[in-house]
């Protein structure tokens, strides 16, 4: 089977991507080895992040890195037998996430974020998916003076973007959320962003918007890509397809496809977990809230109050470790009358991560027609559109919407 190009990887930047070249009259097949949306794309917070101005930096205070050392901080864990891997990821991103280094950061992801509810919108409507879609934004919820002041960064860059946020008091936080059990010192309202109640459900959906253009949906194995004399070829459930044009949207996995074409990229697992939990009495959370400082947020979503933990530095294959949902259970309860679990065991996903925080979008260096669209870590469901109409528009040969200089894969080579 001869097409115009295949998309590998079937997750929302897989999908976002193999419906931006399919609406630009391109024969496409997305190709995965499971359903869409079924993985990282799954278990996500939902957050479509408008204001995501500071990445999750290496810790730099003393305290923080004694917490952090010992194992101890919720925000974060790590397995000790992985560190010794992960410790050059982890001092570029000492290096990357400076004054300069933020400063960059806030600078280049403005640029695409700020084109997400916009990118979003029209699919989630053709998806007939607004079912999932609230408007309405999202809480940081802060416990003490400290924690809100160590926001001040924070704060000035998205005051500096033209970001709608707004410092509230806790009597009024407590107005918005009444079911909340714990006052906060502080909460911001960060009314740009959007929230999906099922990203799993968004995702599925815009893969069958797809389908409904005339985009195949192949079960196929990646790691069967190959060059031919004419481009490329994957093997899949209904044969071989070959393309001239391979967009690589594995996630998590992607930099494990390119190694063996000598691309060497530093892509790293940042794990997570979610579990769901009914309410107690009846109770609503009308808003995602994240309680900042002890590293983990609750969502209302389709299947209950997900509650998502931080980072877990680990071997991307290697088995579940869910201690920060255990120790964050006590914790949350606190702060929201949460009841039966719904899930048998936490769900786990890893957030694919560069040390510069940004995706990488562009063409493969020296792989002609391979296209490079991965590494969304903490913001993969927010950009999976906004990065797929770039690659589609510089596959296609258009004048890209966002110069992609900055987010082509050259920077770590
Ligand atoms: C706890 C948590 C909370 C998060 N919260 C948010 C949030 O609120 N907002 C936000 O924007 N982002 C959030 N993220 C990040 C977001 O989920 C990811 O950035 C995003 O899902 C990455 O999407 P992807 O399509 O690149 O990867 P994936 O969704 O993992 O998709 C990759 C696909 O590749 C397929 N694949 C892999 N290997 C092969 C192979 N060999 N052959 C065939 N197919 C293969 C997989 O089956 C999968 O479908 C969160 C992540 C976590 C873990």
């Amino acid at each position: 089977m001869r097409t115009d190009a295949i998309v590998l990887g079937a997750g929302a930047v897989g999908v976002s991507a193999a419906v931006h070249l399919r609406q630009k009259g391109r024969q496409v097949v997305l190709v995965d080895r499971r359903g869409a949306g079924e993985e990282t794309s799954f278990g996500n917070a939902g957050i479509i992040e408008r204001d995501p101005y500071v990445p999750v930096a290496f810790p730099r205070a003393l305290g923080d890195l004694v917490r952090y050392g010992l194992n101890l901080s919720p925000a974060a864990h790590y397995h000790l037998s992985h560190m010794p891997k992960i410790a050059p990821w982890l001092w570029a991103l000492r290096r990357n996430t400076d004054t300069a280094g933020i400063e960059r950061y806030a600078r280049l992801i403005a640029l695409l974020t700020e084109r997400a509810n916009a990118e979003h919108e029209p699919l989630i409507i053709a998806a007939k998916a607004e079912r999932f879609l609230k408007k309405d934004g999202w809480f940081r919820f802060y416990r003490t003076d400290k924690g809100f002041r160590e926001a001040q960064q924070l704060h000035d860059l998205a005051s500096r973007h033209g970001s709608s946020f707004r410092i509230i008091s806790a009597e009024e936080f407590r107005e918005i959320e009444p079911d909340i059990l714990e006052v906060p010192y502080k909460a911001v309202h960060w009314s740009g962003s959007w929230t999906i109640s099922s990203p799993g459900g968004l995702v599925a959906a815009y893969a069958d918007y797809f389908h409904s253009l005339g985009g195949a949906f192949l079960s196929g194995d990646a790691r069967s890509l190959r060059k031919t004399d004419t481009g490329w070829a994957v093997t899949t459930a209904a044969g071989v397809v070959e393309a001239d044009d391979v967009v690589v949207a594995l996630g998590p996995w992607s930099a494990d496809l390119l190694k063996p074409f000598g691309l060497t990229l530093p892509l790293a697992a940042k794990r997570g977990y979610h579990l769901h939990f009914g309410s107690r009495d009846g109770a609503t959370l009308n808003h995602t809230v994240v309680d900042v400082e002890n590293g983990y947020l609750i969502a209302p979503m389709d299947k209950g109050i997900r509650l998502t933990t931080g980072i877990e530095f680990a071997d991307r294959d290697a088995a579940p470790t869910p201690v920060q949902v255990e120790r964050l259970k006590p914790v949350a309860k606190k702060l929201f009358p949460l009841a039966e679990e719904r899930d048998e065991a936490p769900w786990m996903g890893s957030r694919p991560a560069l040390p510069d925080s940004l995706p990488i979008v562009g063409p493969a260096p020296g792989l002609n027609g391979l296209w490079l669209d991965f590494g969304h870590g903490h913001l993969g469901l927010t950009l999976g559109p906004v990065t797929g109409r770039l690659i589609a528009e510089l596959i296609i040969g258009e004048p890209p919407s966002v110069d992609v200089t900055p987010y082509r894969a050259e920077r770590f080579l």
